[in-house]
């Protein structure tokens, strides 16, 4: 497909996305970037690339184009993409005030004086006539950079609510009384302006893409923009050789499954671009199916299928689509885990693809493993995402796997959890693997077996990888509690195990949420679904403190308010008594009350079902490997557990440690 003056080898283009490698892991850029490249994407671009001090985006890791000493690392992504027949392609940023400047420690710039985002106590001065200009020449050097740098595609940013092309077009932002403010002709001058000047400087070798955030549902500060969309594609409609749209803040943009559980969640709101343009329209919203990638384009909403997350979760999409190979994607459930490492600054990690991120570090390939070095049989006991997924990868590896289940169905906590309301899509890590392992020759699977340690020995397997999970604690055991809360062993209390596994629910439920993630409030909303009253007690000032990470928490705290929960935040639990427990404020406890419940349930930590694997370390001497892995290893995520399942088995009879630091790193270059 042309873009400008070049050509994309087909439509499935990788668009910007952060991976928190950038600029501080450029070769760990370059790798996780090819990878991407080699599975199949015909355009490959990067994250959010920083063209100046002054708009510095720390303590987010991105990309970096400062000057000219961060070109070479650019260099080592672009060649590393162009190996493999993509193109490359970079998004100059100005973030201006999304951007604190905590590392430059120059004042940030707006159209308009503002405090910056993210509760800074500091605010962005407004830009003078001056400041445009330079902005405009920062955007033309860094254009000739990326061009020095071998990129094909120069993208020029206004979305997210973060970019300071979007905040001139949005009067929230924009209070200026010259030509750059006023009428939306004036608001969307700075964007045309720089559109054109980057064009003449590298348009004759370089595509131009827009990147533009067609309408904003619910701004990250709160703000909604009354969306001039329409008349903004209108306007610089044939000025970029490529419009890339999409729809803001970043959590609608990249909105989870919970919130947005269909493919193509962004069509009512981009799908009128293609009207208003000749120039090809690239667009996203979670494609991982190949019927509904063909019908944006069939249809004429999408000139080109832009994926994130889709091509995180499996890099090699494109190729297995090629190939006819359907049922081999390893599909996006969704969860925005990818996301949270990101908010956390550190480098990306996926929930379904455990090599993501690890590919120079580590040398992990997303399609390939080094074979088996023995003929020796594996064992792995438990079938959730840490067994099914180690199982796979030592079948991969030639390994013959014995995978043992004690229930009929394999998937562990994806069986409970995947029933929760909106996380149906979190199936898709049992149901990819337990496909590929149906596929195997060389794996029996024994459903309805729940082995013990004499069963274990008595099967002289020499490698055992025990994968038996964890439990809910239902003493509320947790963050805000070391021991046990008085009064509760009097008490019966539910666990989410009990809760989901089909416990009697009385009408009115207490969820005490001393966890923090999805289960307290995806629980809240079933009871509620269920037609029971729920108050939802928690120690932290916010519902589901941690899924700020994952761009939910205000969703989450919205969609309960809406439901009538009864949110009772900043709250622990003193005492448990039948039927009533008593609460303190956690900032001061002479602020006291009681709630009465007919079912608490305990939503606090979970301990690890590692008895199986405490017997066996008796017989260690008599089994070459012996490892706990994944939950019953330590209590975490299906991202950790996925991940520890994967390491596992890569590192069966590899003679490391794998406690050891085995990874390569980028290291600083001392002069
Ligand atoms: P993880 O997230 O670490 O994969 P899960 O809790 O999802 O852990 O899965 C653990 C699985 O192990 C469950 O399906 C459980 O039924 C199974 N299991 C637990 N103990 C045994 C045992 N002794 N033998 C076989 N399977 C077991
Ligand atoms: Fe998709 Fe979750 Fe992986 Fe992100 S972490 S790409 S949302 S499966």
């Amino acid at each position: 497909m042309q873009i400008g003056p070049v050509v994309a080898p087909n439509r499935f283009f990788q668009v910007p996305h952060c991976n928190t490698l950038g600029h501080a892991r450029p070769y760990a850029e370059a790798a996780n970037r090819a990878i991407k490249a080699e599975g199949g994407w015909g355009v490959i671009c990067t994250q959010e690339v920083e063209i100046h001090p002054s708009a510095d985006i720390s303590p987010s890791i991105e990309g970096r184009i400062w000057d000219d000493r961060d070109i070479p690392q650019h260099q080592l992504m672009t060649e590393a993409v162009h190996e493999h027949g993509a193109l490359a392609g970079i998004e100059l940023c100005y973030n201006a005030s999304h951007a604190p400047n905590l590392y430059s420690r120059i004042a940030p710039m707006a159209p308009s004086s503002k405090v910056v985002h993210g509760n800074h106590p500091l605010q962005a001065r407004a830009m003078t006539k001056r400041d445009i200009a330079d902005v405009r020449r920062w955007h033309v050097e860094a254009a000739k950079r990326a061009r020095t740098a071998g990129y094909d595609i120069v993208y020029i940013y206004a979305g997210h609510d973060m970019s300071l092309l979007q905040h001139f077009f949005k009067p929230q932002y924009n209070q200026r009384s010259d030509e750059y403010g006023g009428s939306l002709e004036n608001r969307v001058r700075l964007s045309k302006e720089i559109l054109t000047d980057v064009r003449e400087a590298v348009g004759d070798t370089c595509a131009i893409a827009f990147r533009f955030a067609t309408d904003e549902l619910l701004g990250a500060d709160g703000l909604q923009w009354e969306s001039e969309g329409r008349d903004i594609v209108g306007m610089l409609a044939e000025i970029p050789d490529l419009w890339d749209v999409n729809i803001s803040g970043w959590d609608n943009d990249s909105a989870t499954a919970r919130f947005e559980p269909n493919e193509g969640y962004q069509e009512p709101y981009t799908a009128f671009v293609k009207s208003l343009t000749s120039k090809p329209v690239v667009g996203v919203g979670r494609f991982t199916s190949a019927d509904s990638m063909v019908s944006q384009i069939k249809r004429g909403v999408l000139d080109l299928i832009g994926a994130a997350r889709p091509s995180i979760a499996d890099p090699f999409l494109p190729n297995k689509i090629d190939e006819g190979r359907i049922e081999d994607i390893r599909e996006c459930i969704g969860c925005n885990i990818c996301v949270a490492q990101d908010m956390m600054a550190v480098p990306i990690r996926c929930t379904q693809n455990p090599t993501q991120g690890e590919e120079w570090k580590q040398g992990w390939h997303p399609e390939r493993i080094e074979p088996a070095v023995s003929d020796d049989a594996v064992l792995v006991v438990g079938a959730g995402p840490a067994g099914l997924e180690a199982a796979l990868q030592l079948a991969n590896r030639g390994y013959s796997v014995a995978l043992a289940e004690a229930a009929q169905t394999l998937g562990g906590r994806i069986n409970r959890e995947s029933e929760l309301p909106g996380l149906s899509s979190y199936a898709r890590v049992r149901d990819y693997r337990e496909y590929q392992l149906s596929q195997k020759t060389n794996v029996e699977i024994y459903r309805d077996n729940s082995l013990t340690a004499d069963d274990v020995i008595a099967l002289e397997i020499p490698h055992v990888l025990i994968a038996t999970g964890s439990h809910w604690r239902n003493d509320g055991t947790g963050r805000h509690h070391a021991f046990p809360i008085s009064g509760i062993d009097g008490v019966a209390v539910l666990t989410p195990d009990d809760a989901l596994g089909g416990a009697e629910i009385g009408g009115r439920v207490l969820i005490y949420d001393d966890d923090h993630y999805f289960m307290g409030s995806t629980l809240a909303e079933r009871f509620r679904q269920q037609g029971h009253a729920v108050c939802l007690v928690t120690p932290e000032s916010v519902v589901a403190q941690w899924t700020v990470n994952t761009l939910e928490q205000r969703k989450i705290q919205a969609r309960l308010l809406d439901l009538e929960v009864d949110i009772r935040v900043s709250q622990e639990i003193l005492e448990v008594s039948p039927g009533e427990v008593r609460i303190a404020n956690v900032y001061s406890n002479r602020l006291q009350s009681l709630v009465e419940f007919d079912t608490l349930v305990m939503v606090t930590s979970r301990a690890p079902d590692d008895a199986l694997y405490q017997s066996l370390l008796a017989h260690e001497a008599s089994l070459q490997t012996l490892r706990a892995i994944g939950d019953c290893h330590a209590p975490s995520t299906v991202a950790a557990a996925v991940y520890d399942g994967h390491s596992a088995a890569r590192h069966l009879q590899s003679g490391e440690d794998v406690y050891a630091p085995l990874f390569v790193r980028d290291m600083p270059a001392l002069d």
